[in-house]
């Protein structure tokens, strides 16, 4: 046997050193970047461990008895969290996805989702409050989740074949709990749910058909995601990447015709497509072969609190050590003080990677680190 060896760089104990400008001021809800892409989207992960080891994100290999997660130390409370998120959703965020590692691992979940909720968006009215899962414990959550005030859920589901599913898993958990979980949520009034499954080639590629065949004609939607090259522990190979052009011909070739779609709002990941009988869409996320930079108003909080601009970043900006530090007096930075250190951050993010990955030019960062799907969620 030959064996496999997986370089895994710690760039969690990396520390930004935020300073916040002496000229405060007051946020209007509309951030530009350098690319004149405004903030619209935060995805929160509130835990770097997961109950599934699935081989494309957190390959038993690496995530083993001995892989350090963070200590409860390092998260954030309930009390942080709300409070970088209010400060997000005053410079113009309007979605909050909560993600991980797996969510509804987080103990009393449904308490952060109260408190997210009740934040009022900037025109006054509801966040769009979701959260992505691998659906495990989802049948036994659904409607205490809904009740807490979350609006819609993602569910992944790599495969519908038990063998194909548990072999991408790594911890033979069944299909149809995953299953029950989406109908649960759907019940729940979670809905639409969407489904999540990467296409990793020569994997569960010949799922995809039979995944497509399973959501026709429900009220769930399905999105295909293009197996992505994050972090650096799941040994990416780009001939393992199943373009989304093809997902959409296997489909067709299958005698389910679909048509591309317009998006629902700019800086949509899923490119849409319906069924021409008119049963059902379905979304494809092409991050290698189309990548969507320019419209990208997506930033992202990890478990211990670092801002990160894109899934691609080397490192993130503490955020955590600014909304705790003290100074003599013992008294923190005020809101104001951390929104403008946001503001600072985002005026300045130029990030596109997956374009600069497509374009293949001399800027593609090749040998850049980066930082891995499970602890700063998708
Ligand atoms: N544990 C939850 C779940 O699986 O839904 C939430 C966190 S998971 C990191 C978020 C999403 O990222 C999932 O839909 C997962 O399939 C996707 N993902 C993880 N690694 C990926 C990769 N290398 N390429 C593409 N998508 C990936
Ligand atoms: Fe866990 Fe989600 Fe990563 Fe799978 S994709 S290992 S379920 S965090
Ligand atoms: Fe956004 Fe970065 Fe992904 Fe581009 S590579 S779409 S900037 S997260």
């Amino acid at each position: 046997m030959t064996e496999k060896f997986i370089p895994l760089i710690d760039h969690r104990q990396y520390q930004a050193n935020l300073r916040v400008p002496t000229h405060l001021e007051e946020p209007v809800g509309k951030l530009a970047d350098t690319l004149g892409r405004p903030l619209h989207d935060l995805r929160i992960s509130v835990t770097d461990r997961c109950n599934f080891r699935c081989v494309y994100c957190m390959p038993k290999e690496v995530f083993d008895k001995d892989y350090a997660f963070l200590p409860q130390t390092s998260l954030l409370s309930f009390e942080e969290i709300t409070r970088i998120a209010r400060i997000f959703v005053q410079h113009g965020v309007r979605k909050i996805r909560l993600t991980g590692g797996e969510p509804l691992l987080r103990k009393n979940l449904e308490k952060l989702i109260a408190m997210l909720s009740a934040i009022p968006t900037l025109d006054g009215g509801k966040l769009d409050l979701t959260l992505t899962t691998n659906g495990s414990l989802l049948a036994r959550k659904a409607k205490s989740l809904k009740d807490a005030g979350l609006t819609r859920v993602t569910v992944s589901l790599d495969a519908l074949d038990e063998t194909i599913f548990q072999r991408m898993n790594d911890v033979d958990f069944p299909v149809s709990d995953v299953l029950q979980g989406i109908e649960a949520a759907y019940e729940a009034g979670l809905g639409p749910v969407k489904v999540n499954m990467v296409v990793k080639g020569g994997m569960n590629d010949q799922q995809i058909v039979p995944m497509a065949r399973y959501f026709k004609d429900t009220p769930h939607i399905l999105r295909f995601i293009e197996y992505m090259d994050v972090g650096a522990s799941n040994g990416w190979k780009l001939d393992e990447v199943v373009p989304s052009a093809e997902v959409i011909r296997k489909i067709s070739d299958a005698g389910m015709q679909v048509r591309a779609i317009d998006p629902n709002y700019t800086g949509e990941t899923a490119a849409r497509w319906r069924y021409l009988d008119g049963n059902g869409e379905i979304g494809l996320i092409s991050s290698v072969t189309q990548s969507f930079c320019q419209d990208c108003s997506r930033a992202r909080l990890s478990t211990e609190g670092k801002l990160y601009t894109c899934l691609f970043a080397s490192h993130g900006h503490d955020l955590r050590a600014l909304i705790r530090a003290q100074d003599e007096q013992n008294s923190g930075h005020s809101d104001l003080a951390i929104s403008n250190v946001v503001a600072q951050l985002w005026k300045a993010r130029g990030d596109r990677y997956s374009e600069l990955r497509s374009e293949n030019t001399s800027e593609f960062p090749v040998t850049r680190k980066k930082i891995e799907m499970s602890y700063i969620g998708g």
